[in-house]
Parts: C-alpha cells; sequence; structure tokens
C-alpha cells in the first residue's frame, strides 16, 4: 500500500503531480506512475523503479491537462513491473484509476469480465476496478464509480478520471487513507497530507465508505447511496517537514 497524488485547478498538473509523488517516496514504493487528462485524451506514463524513471520516461512531455492522477505502488498482487505499475486503464483506454489497498474479490471479477472476452494487461487486483468502470458506465462518473465500489471487497483508495468527463476526478475510500486538500479553486487530493501540505493547509480527511466529485477547482462530498454530505474543513499547521 503506497501513495496517491491527484490535482484538479488551474496549474500545470504533471509538474505538481511528480513533485507530490516525490514528497511520498519515503514511504517506500516499486514503481510510480500519472495520468492526466490532456485535451480529452488520457496521457499515462508509467514505470517500475524510483521515480526518477518516471521523471525520466516524462523528459520533454508537456500536457494541456488541468486534471491528474498519480501514484507510487507497493505491489500486493502481480510483480513490480511497467504493465502493473498504476494508473491502470480499461480495454479501450477511456478510464484511467490509481489503486492503494487490496481487491479482495478480484479474482471473481476477473473471470467474469473474461468471460465477457475483456483482454487484461496487467496482473494486478486494480485493474478489475478500471474494466469493470467502463463495463457499467452509465453516462456518469460519480454513479458508475459508486455503483462499481459496491461490489468491491477489501480495501480500497481509489481516484478515477476518464475521457468521458474530461474535467472530472472522483474518488473513494474504504479502510485506505484519503485526504482532500481545499485550495482557491484548486482541488487536491492524496494519500497523505505531506504530498500536498505546501499547496494548501485545509484538509479533509475522507471517511470510509465516502466518495468525492471534484469538478473545475471545486468538490462535493457523497456517501454510498449518492446523498451528498458534509465534512468539516481541518487546518492543518504543521510544517511540510514535519508532515513528512
Ligand atoms: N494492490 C494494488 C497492486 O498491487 C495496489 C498496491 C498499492 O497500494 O500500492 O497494484
Amino acid at each position: 500500500m503506497c501513495g496517491i497524488v491527484a490535482y484538479s485547478g488551474p496549474k500545470e498538473t504533471l509538474p505538481l503531480l511528480v513533485n507530490g509523488l516525490s514528497r511520498l517516496e519515503y514511504r517506500g514504493y516499486d514503481s510510480s506512475g500519472v495520468a492526466v487528462v490532456s485535451s480529452e485524451k488520457l496521457f499515462i506514463e508509467k514505470k517500475s523503479g524510483k521515480l526518477s524513471q518516471l521523471k525520466d520516461a516524462l523528459e520533454g512531455n508537456t500536457t494541456d491537462g488541468n486534471v491528474g492522477i498519480g501514484h507510487t505502488r507497493w505491489a500486493t498482487h502481480g510483480i513490480p513491473n511497467d504493465e502493473n505499475a498504476h494508473p491502470h486503464q480499461n480495454e479501450d483506454n477511456k478510464f484511467a484509476l490509481v489503486h492503494n489497498g487490496i481487491i479482495e474479490n478480484y479474482v471473481q471479477i476477473k473471470e467474469a469480465l473474461l468471460n465477457d472476452g475483456i483482454d487484461f494487461t496487467s496482473d494486478t487486483d486494480t485493474e478489475v476496478v478500471a474494466q469493470q468502470l467502463a463495463k457499467e458506465w452509465d453516462g456518469d462518473l460519480l454513479s458508475t464509480t459508486i455503483g462499481v465500489a459496491k461490489n468491491l471487497k477489501g480495501t480500497y483508495a481509489l481516484v478515477v478520471v476518464t475521457e468521458h468527463e474530461p474535467d472530472t476526478i472522483v474518488a473513494g475510500r474504504m479502510m485506505s487513507a484519503l485526504v482532500l486538500g481545499v485550495g482557491e479553486g484548486e482541488v487536491f487530493l492524496a494519500s497523505d497530507s505531506a504530498a500536498i501540505l505546501e499547496h494548501t493547509n485545509k484538509m479533509i480527511f475522507l471517511e470510509n465508505g465516502d466518495f468525492v466529485e471534484i469538478h473545475d477547482g471545486s468538490y462535493k462530498l457523497f456517501d454510498s447511496d449518492m446523498n451528498e454530505i458534509q465534512r468539516e474543513i481541518q487546518i492543518i499547521d504543521w510544517e511540510v517537514s514535519e508532515a513528512e
């Protein structure tokens, strides 16, 4: 179980994600990756090994996207290699997601998807979630994600983007930490406040079963029945170094 960082706002997304991931390096990891929704297309890069390998692979890349997700992986299912690194995508690459935790019933979900003729590209437990999102897509990322999450057993912090809704991020958690950072016209997500504390000290620590829909730098929180809920914003007054 390792780290997540995500961003929605006006700043250049890619360097911001990579910087956030570097703040999570202290947790240990075996692979890293990013996805940015750029001109309604998903740009993805992921590498096993050190974050420096991801940085080398990203050298010279600029993306114009304002929505992005990043991950450092600590492999639980599938060896550390480029294919098993996150983000994971569905078969036609319309959805991308990062995940911390373990999907305990992934074998059953995968068998059903294989029976549908879906091709998998990784050995992870996580990929079933991306494939299932495409299978259950109902035209709305929040309701599709909540519907898919209802049938997951195990632990997750999940952060999802899709070409179908290029300005939206949807995230949810169950037993894996996920914190929302509230900035001015920008919103962050991270598994650990250390990843985003240099940008904002206003944090909402999501609770089990919470979901968040982020759109154009603002957010709404929901329970697993899609009722809108409120959570208190906490002001974190540690220095970034103390948080790390
Ligand atoms: N279980 C997932 C995997 O092995 C996520 C691991 C993590 O939390 O980094 O890819």
